[in-house]
């Protein structure tokens, strides 16, 4: 798997290429202000997008729409539950001070677990709401062995949690999603989040502050 990712001021948000390293078939997920970094790492590697794939549709992550549609041409995915977001994005923006692009229509929403393909390699979606009510984490591994890097959006990071304060957000549905969805996708997978370094899903268990309130208090 060829891995890439870039990020810039100012929300330094985690844009990512994943390529096959032998068909050169790759997508790009959550591309925002960083997308002529990504534009650049497509081009050093020699690939072909042939999917833009959404974690979710914050101002942050999709910024850069607009610029990889027009570069690529390739369809634009996103969840459902986010599109009142997609479609309000300038309006996000401009309350952060920033105007950005409109992006596009999105092409295709995500429908049911997948798997979408490239090259080598095949992406599952799940569904992971409480940060926002169309968040997904994009799982994505060689095909036919299990899916081990987690692409998760703004659902968890390194030592934290997604905000649950904007619009659709709840923490209780993000805390379920955390331990019912991404939990069971493994200890040792690899967690990409959309902001911060990487981490894995058995770290955040043993180890993150909002995971071990949220233990304490729960039986299960
Ligand atoms: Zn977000
Ligand atoms: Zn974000």
């Amino acid at each position: 798997m060829i891995l890439q990712s870039a990020a810039a001021p100012p929300f330094l948000k985690n844009g990512f290429v994943v390529g096959c390293e032998e068909t050169r078939a790759a997508i790009i997920i959550d591309p925002g202000d960083e997308v002529e970094e990504l534009i650049g790492l497509v081009d050093d590697h020699q690939l072909t997008i042939e999917a833009v794939l959404l974690t979710h549709a914050h101002v942050d992550h999709v910024s850069g729409v607009a610029r990889a549609r027009r570069r690529f041409n390739a369809p634009i995915w996103l969840h459902r539950d986010d599109l009142f977001l997609y479609t309000e994005a300038v309006s996000h923006g401009l309350l952060f001070g920033l105007r950005i692009e409109p992006p596009p229509p999105a092409d295709r929403f995500y429908d049911g677990p997948g798997p979408l393909a490239f090259g080598e390699y095949d992406v599952f979606v799940h569904h992971t709401p409480g940060h926002c009510p169309g968040g997904v984490c994009l799982q994505i591994g060689r095909r036919g062995a299990p899916g081990l890097d987690l692409f998760v959006g703004d659902t968890l990071f390194a030592g934290s949690i997604g905000r649950t304060d904007l619009p659709g957000g709840n923490y209780d549905t993000l805390m379920r999603t955390i331990t019912t969805v991404l939990y069971p996708l493994g200890d040792e997978a690899r967690v990409h989040p959309g902001h911060g370094p990487d981490t894995t899903i058995g770290h955040e268990r043993r180890t993150n502050p909002f995971l071990l309130e949220w233990a304490a208090r729960s039986p299960i």
